[in-house]
């Protein structure tokens, strides 16, 4: 503890490359105080501030991952009154579970909270594990997940480094290089940093600072509370910093999908395999277009690739633009006739012909909940 209190007057980032870059001197209790302080006068008030439960903060951990605070407080209240405990979730069946995360996307979080929640029953009764170690070993829990883990629930000193603590902490020690080069040393300076005396109340104020006032634009350096220490700010180039890295563009893939429609009035879904993007969700059944290929034909093949079936492709239903994180989609959706075969589970986990009224009962990614609402709009207005 004595070490943590001992006064620092400067700190190099280096690693074997060189020098990254140089905090000024401070006194580190000053930096701890100060951020302190600002936190308990203008801290975010969240949902999950209010609970010491490890898989309350859990939950919101993995939900804020992606997706930002607004999005995720009604998904988690929800998800709470869905699954109050660990054994409930581990209990559950998995297509619930992703029903309940319906429209929160990168559904691996949801699939992995599942695996994990199975995990902590069989391995530790239940009971949330508060060694750093065995929790990283749990699906879907990465360093700094962990560290906001442990630090919310246990008051352990695991430090942090999501998106937003990067920010701060580039701009506090002004590192010219993109965060992605200098990582060892970002978990060094979020380490030394941490006030080990709160380090629950340390690490959400950091996330607040970067959330609030340390924003991506037009940070709010006169307002901040380490506006004295803080390198990028006394060079004036806090806006330019973090550096990024140049990315590619993102392939844009077109994709012919179809509603297959039988005589009784139903459509044909699909379930995605449980291995990649979306697995587990339903879907309406398509696929890639080949080069040269009409949107029409494309349908053709793939369904009879996919499902081993024959369908007449009528009038187009909806064009649906999505970005996922690596690629742009667009879903060319046609109204389909079933003609002749049995579908068949080809490249799926399964198939299942629904109504319209039926198919809120199963969970779609987000792009194919337009073809939904477009379904009802031609329902609604035959
Ligand atoms: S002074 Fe500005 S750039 Fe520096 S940490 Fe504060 S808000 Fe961020």
């Amino acid at each position: 503890m004595a070490t943590s209190r001992r006064r620092s007057r400067a700190h190099n980032l280096k690693d074997s490359a060189g020098s990254y870059g140089r905090l000024p001197s401070f006194d580190i209790n000053d930096l701890r105080q100060s951020l302190l302080s600002w936190y308990r006068q203008s801290g975010r008030d969240l949902p999950w501030r209010q609970s010491r439960d490890p898989y309350a903060i859990w939950v919101s951990e993995i939900m804020l991952q992606q997706t930002q605070v607004k999005t995720v407080i009604p998904y988690y209240q929800r998800w709470l009154q869905q699954f109050p405990t660990i054994q409930d979730l581990a209990e559950s069946d998995q297509q619930q579970v992703l029903k309940t995360w319906q429209g929160l996307g990168y559904y691996a979080r949801a699939r992995n909270l599942y695996r994990a929640a199975q995990q902590i029953v069989q391995q530790y009764g239940g009971e949330f594990p508060d060694q750093l170690e065995a929790v990283m070993a749990l699906p879907g829990i990465g360093r700094t997940t962990a560290g906001g883990i442990l630090s919310a629930a246990f008051h352990q000193p695991t430090p942090i480094l999501d998106g937003n603590v990067k920010r701060v902490l580039t701009r506090l020690a002004a590192l010219k290089v993109p965060p992605s080069r200098a990582i060892a040393q970002l978990w060094k300076l979020s380490e030394t940093i941490l006030d080990p005396d709160s380090p629950r109340d340390f690490n959400q104020a950091l996330m607040d600072l970067g959330a609030t006032l340390c924003t991506v634009h037009n940070p709010n350096c006169p307002n901040c509370p380490w506006n004295r220490p803080c390198q990028a700010y006394n060079l004036g180039i806090q806006s330019q910093l973090p550096m990024t890295e140049s990315h590619p563009p993102l392939p844009r893939k077109s994709i012919g999908v179809a509603v297959i429609w039988n005589g009784e009035g139903q459509i044909l879904i699909d379930r995605r395999p449980q291995s990649g993007l979306l697995g587990g969700l339903w879907e309406f059944p398509g696929g890639k277009l080949e080069p040269g290929e009409t949107i029409e034909a494309c349908i053709q093949r793939e369904i009879r690739e996919e499902l081993g079936i024959e369908i007449e492709v009528g009038d187009r239903l909806i064009t649906v633009d999505h970005t996922y994180s690596h690629f742009h989609v667009t879903l060319n959706v046609h109204h389909c006739r079933h003609i002749s075969g049995e579908p068949q589970p080809i490249e799926c986990d399964e198939v299942r012909w629904v109504t319209l009224a039926e198919i809120d009962q199963y969970p779609f990614p987000k792009a194919n909940l337009q073809i939904i609402e477009a379904l009802r709009q031609d329902a609604s207005g035959s």
